[in-house]
This record gives C-alpha cells, sequence and structure tokens, in this order.
C-alpha cells in the first residue's frame, strides 16, 4: 500500500538494489531459489508417482502442489470452495466481465517470489491506485467532518507533514529503521538478524499503539490519532494498533506496503493458470502433464477429518467420505479449521503446536464493490475544478474507498469500502443493500454534490471474510506475546527436529507465514514445505541452490526462551 503519510521514510532507496521480502526472520533468498537453473531439487525415482495430500487449494496449495508435480511426486489437492482461496476474483451478477478483487488485490513488488510466478503465468500488472500513489488521480482525506483534497502529501496541511515526520523518527529512533534496510537491500542475513533478533527481544511485548506511545515523537495524543486514521499504509492502520509492532515492522521493513500493483484479468487468475499450467521443465510426469489433468479437470471436496495411522500416514477423508491415505500431507487452509471443520486426532501435532494453532488471532475485513458505467470520478467539478470524486481516506464508516477503472471509457469498479477488525465487525450484521445504503450516505457527506448511485449497473457485491465458512477470518495478525507461536508454525517443516510420530504432515499458507496478509508468504511457506516432503523422500537440493531446510541452521528464527 502506498503510504498515505509517510513516503518520505523510502527516499533513501538504492533503486539498483530493491528492497525485497527477504526476511528479516528467515533471511532465506526463495527468489533466487526459484530462479535458479537447477531447480528446486530432486528426489529417488522409487518416490516418482507418490501421492501427497495437499489440503487447500488456494495460493500456497497451488504453489506446493505444482512444484510437488514438477519433482515427479502426484500431488492430491482437496479444496472445499474455489481454487484461490483469499486470491478471489468475482463477477457481477449479468457482468461478469467486470471483476470486483473481494481479498488480496495489490501486491508489493518487493513479493519477488509471487512476482516469479506472475511473470511464469504471463500475467500483467498495473500500478493500483493508493492514497496519493501516482496511478491515482486524487485523494480526499476527511476526518472530523473536514475534507482535503490533494494528489501530493504536499497538498495535505502541516499537520500530516507532521505525523509523516513523526512516523519516519519512530521507526530510525526505535526500530533502526535505515539500516534494517540497507541491510535486506544487501541481502546481509547476518546484519539482518543481528538488528531483527534485538528488536524481537525489546518488543515481543508491545503493541502497536503501545510502540507509538513511547516515542518521544507521537507525544501528540492528536498526532497519534491522525496517523491511526489515515497513516502509513491505505489508511485505517489503527485497526492494528492491538497487534504485535514487530507485525508492523515487519512490513514497513520489506517494502510490503510500496508502489503496489494489480494483477491485469484479477488476482484469481494466478493460482487457476498454476492449476492448468503445463511446466516447462518437470520429471517423470508425461509432456503435458498438469495439475489439472492429474485431478481430472477438480480438484477432491473439503477434507472432513485428519488422522494418523500405521506405520507413519496421514489419512484423509473428504466430505465425500471417500478415505485414502498419504505418506505425506501438506495443509494449506486456516488453522482454525483444524479446530473444527476438520475433526482431527491430537496426534497430528506436538501439544505445542496445537497452543499456537490455538492461539492464532485473526484480523476481520469486509470490502463492497458497485460496478459503475465509466470511470466518471476524473469529471471537473465545474465550480472547484477538482475531480469530482477522488481515492477517500475518512473516518466515516466507509474507511477507504477505491476507484479502479477499467478500460478507456467502459465499464468501471469502486470498492465503497474495505475495512478490517472492528470497522469490518460494524458491517457484519447489515445486508447488502443495508451496506450499500449506509456507503453511499458517508460518501454523499463528503461529496454532496455527488450522485453515485446513478452510475451503479449491476448489484454490489459484498464480503466479509469472518463469516466464510471456509476462513474465518481475513488473515493471521499476531498479537503481543505470540512471537513464540509464529516461531513454531513457521519451522514446522524442518520435521527432523520433531518426534518421529509427529511428521509426515506440513504445514504452509498465510497463517504459517511471517507477513500474513501478505500472498508472498503463502508462496515462501508453501515452498518450504515443499523441502520438507522432499527431505521426508529422502531428496535433495542441487548443491549450487540450497532450499530453506539447507539453509535453516545458519539462518533459523531467533527462539524465545520460555
Ligand atoms: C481481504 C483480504 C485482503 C488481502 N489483501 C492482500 C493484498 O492486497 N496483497 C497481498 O499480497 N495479500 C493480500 N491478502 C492475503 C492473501 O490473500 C493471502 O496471503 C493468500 O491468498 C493466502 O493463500 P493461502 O493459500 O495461504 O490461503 P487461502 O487462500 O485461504 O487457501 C486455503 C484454502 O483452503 C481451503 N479450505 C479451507 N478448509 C478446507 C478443508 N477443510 N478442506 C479443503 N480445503 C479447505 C479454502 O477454501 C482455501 O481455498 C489479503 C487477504 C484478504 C482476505
Amino acid at each position: 500500500m502506498t503510504a498515505a503519510v509517510p513516503a518520505a521514510v523510502h527516499e533513501e532507496h538504492d533503486p539498483q538494489k530493491p528492497v525485497t521480502m527477504f526476511g528479516p526472520d528467515f533471511p532465506f533468498a526463495y527468489d533466487d531459489y526459484l530462479a535458479h537453473p537447477a531447480g528446486l531439487g530432486s528426489i529417488p525415482e522409487a518416490a516418482y508417482g507418490t501421492e501427497v495430500a495437499v489440503i487447500g487449494g488456494g495460493l500456497s496449495g497451488i504453489v506446493a502442489a505444482y512444484e510437488l508435480m514438477k519433482l515427479g511426486f502426484r500431488p492430491v489437492v482437496y479444496e472445499a470452495d474455489q481454487i484461490g482461496g483469499r486470491m478471489r476474483s468475482s463477477g457481477f451478477a449479468g457482468r461478469p466481465d467486470i471483476l470486483a478483487e473481494m481479498g488480496a488485490m495489490r501486491f508489493p513488488p518487493s513479493s519477488t517470489a509471487l512476482f516469479h510466478y506472475l511473470d511464469s503465468v504471463g500475467l500483467q500488472t498495473r500500478p493500483f491506485p493508493n492514497p496519493l500513489a501516482e496511478a491515482t488521480p486524487s485523494t480526499v482525506v476527511d476526518l472530523k467532518g473536514e475534507s482535503h483534497y490533494a494528489r501530493t502529501l504536499d497538498d495535505l496541511p502541516e499537520v500530516y507533514q507532521d505525523v509523516a515526520r513523526a512516523w519516519h523518527e519512530t521507526l530510525e529512533q526505535r526500530a533502526r529503521y535505515s539500516e534494517m534496510q540497507k541491510a535486506i537491500q544487501e541481502r546481509d542475513a547476518a546484519t539482518i538478524k543481528e538488528i531483527w533478533d534485538d528488536l524481537v527481544a525489546r518488543y515481543d511485548n508491545t503493541t502497536f499503539y503501545g510502540f507509538l506511545c513511547e516515542s518521544p515523537a507521537f507525544a501528540s495524543f492528536r498526532h497519534r490519532e491522525i496517523f491511526g486514521q489515515v497513516g502509513f499504509g491505505t489508511g485505517g492502520w489503527d485497526t492494528d494498533f492491538p497487534n504485535s509492532i514487530l507485525e508492523v515492522l515487519r512490513v514497513v521493513f520489506t517494502a510490503a506496503d510500496d508502489d503496489h500493483q494489480r494483477i491485469v484479468g484479477g488476482s484469481q487468475q494466478l493460482p487457476l493458470r498454476l492449476w492448468e499450467q503445463v511446466p516447462d521443465t518437470m520429471v517423470h510426469w508425461p509432456a503435458g502433464t498438469s495439475l489439472v489433468s492429474l485431478h481430472g479437470g477438480t480438484p477432491r471436496p473439503a477434507v472432513t477429518r485428519l488422522h494418523r495411522t500405521a506405520p507413519h500416514n496421514i489419512t484423509v477423508t473428504d466430505a465425500n467420505g471417500d478415505i485414502r491415505t498419504y505418506p505425506a500431507a501438506v495443509f494449506t487452509a486456516q488453522g482454525w479449521m483444524l479446530l473444527s471443520r476438520i475433526e482431527c486426532d491430537a496426534d497430528l501435532f506436538p501439544i505445542e503446536h496445537w497452543t499456537a494453532i490455538e492461539r492464532t488471532h485473526y484480523m476481520g475485513s469486509s470490502k463492497l464493490f458497485v460496478p459503475v458505467d465509466r470511470p466518471f470520478w476524473t469529471d471537473q467539478d465545474p465550480v472547484t475544478g477538482r475531480d469530482v470524486l477522488s481515492m477517500t481516506l475518512t473516518d466515516r464508516m466507509t474507511r477507504g474507498t477505491y476507484l479502479l477503472d477499467g478500460t478507456a471509457d467502459g465499464p468501471a469498479v469502486i470498492c465503497l469500502s474495505y475495512t478490517w477488525s472492528d470497522d469490518s465487525l460494524k458491517w457484519l450484521p447489515l445486508s447488502t443493500d443495508e451496506r450499500l445504503e449506509v456507503m453511499l450516505a458517508s460518501l454523499s457527506a463528503i461529496y454532496p454534490t455527488v450522485d453515485i448511485r446513478k452510475h451503479i449497473i449491476a448489484n454490489p457485491l459484498t464480503i466479509s471474510w469472518e463469516d466464510e465458512p471456509w476462513f474465518m477470518g481475513a488473515f493471521k495478525a499476531n498479537l503481543p506475546g505470540h512471537y513464540r507461536y509464529q516461531e513454531r508454525l513457521f519451522t514446522h517443516f524442518m520435521q527432523d527436529r520433531l518426534p518421529e510420530r509427529y511428521r509426515g504432515l506440513f504445514l504452509a499458507g498465510d497463517d504459517v507465514s511471517w507477513t500474513a496478509g501478505w500472498a508472498e508468504g503463502a508462496v515462501q511457506t508453501a515452498l518450504n514445505a515443499v523441502w520438507g516432503v522432499l527431505h521426508q523422500f529422502g531428496g535433495c537440493t542441487d548443491p549450487a541452490n540450497p532450499g530453506p531446510g539447507d539453509a535453516f541452521a545458519r539462518i533459523a528464527p531467533l527462539e524465545l526462551a520460555d
């Protein structure tokens, strides 16, 4: 998300060495690993064709299945809902050609493993119209009933520049921001770890809000309030105030919030294309094999039961009552599924991992989209000479409104409201129509002369991820004190460290990622699980291209003492 306030924080980047999502917890170069001509490794021929269950057909599951197939395994994907999971692009009723991004919709170029796959399936990206971004014609910040129109940060009143400076100063003084970004640019894993391990030990118990309060630069309550309402990111970061500050530092250190791109044709195209794609290089399988051909067109249905069977197998029961047994399985759905919708054997994980799954904290998130006849927002108001409607950040119910043009004069889409946590819960009991009415009323208070409704050409689409039966939340967000849980879940793929009876089931996906809420983490953790499965079957990586498990001892995440 392009920063509404602290764009200045990123001015010193050396464009030759981009900041990427390299660490800070586990500084492994997933992008180099993927790009290397030696590939991700090889398995003994005896393992060719071995079935491996992949539970969840979101991005993580599809990446894991795709790479397992390339290695010669036979992945068996189970998906309860749609391929793509939280990369869900939905067409409007009667207008399936116009898409709404119900889940992930903007991707930082620092997501280099994600971009590897986008490139490999030939998907294009375009700048996403975030607040004050270059691609955004104009932005309105509307707080406490007062609106400001801006094209750049400099157009906003001085207090916003003060807040930007306060955030920059806080990051420098309390989190060694420039040092860390330089180390990430240089891919200097030793320095990254030295800085990060110190921050983890200092701040695991601190909320985002507490971190701000302890900063002299944020002594003013008003500054903290403005920062929360429109601060870094696309606004609404006050909904993250109760989360661990470590979650926020990961985002700013790795430029996850910068220079966002949208995927032309919709985010869901990525998992769908990987599902259909015939890889260029693959062992064992005949030419033309793809995930879709291995599955006869569709994945298997929802998993309803998971248990261990002798000698060291994972037995999976699905919604059709089909029972199948695998020597290995990769679980990529949200962890809460293991607590309710899937009947589980206690021996699936050690008790410490169960505790980590139980303590998982999700952010809720709601969105509502309407399709409109054209991108009318760049029409000029004859009196003010301004765009009639702008990307809008407000403390009203809508919080963030995004204007998404389509083709030149063709239809376009407005995300009338995008909210998280408590702001999302405010929408939960409201029907689609009730949501629409409240949103239009909020926006008409900001734009009294604009009739948005007259441009709407089909019914709205809305979602509250906390109400989706196969998700139960939008994405994980660790609370203070959760670092230990996160470390346990992320490192679960290093199964030689577990007693033998707990091996063979690998956790991957957004829940396990250090950067939950960013698709890059879903990809990275899929690659960890693939390495884990390869290792279990006696496979190995090429010495010229070591994998995450090979590098683990050198760059393992800090273990905090109990
Ligand atoms: C509102 C929202 C906004 C986001 N914005 C961004 C963004 O702008 N940029 C970004 O990079 N990332 C964003 N993300 C995060 C991104 O979408 C995720 O990181 C990524 O899609 C997660 O992929 P995954 O495969 O780990 O999980 P999922 O996509 O959740 O896949 C898990 C799959 O498991 C399936 N499943 C559940 N239970 C079962 C079962 N019992 N049996 C079989 N299958 C089951 C689910 O249906 C799902 O398809 C956003 C997410 C949300 C929700």
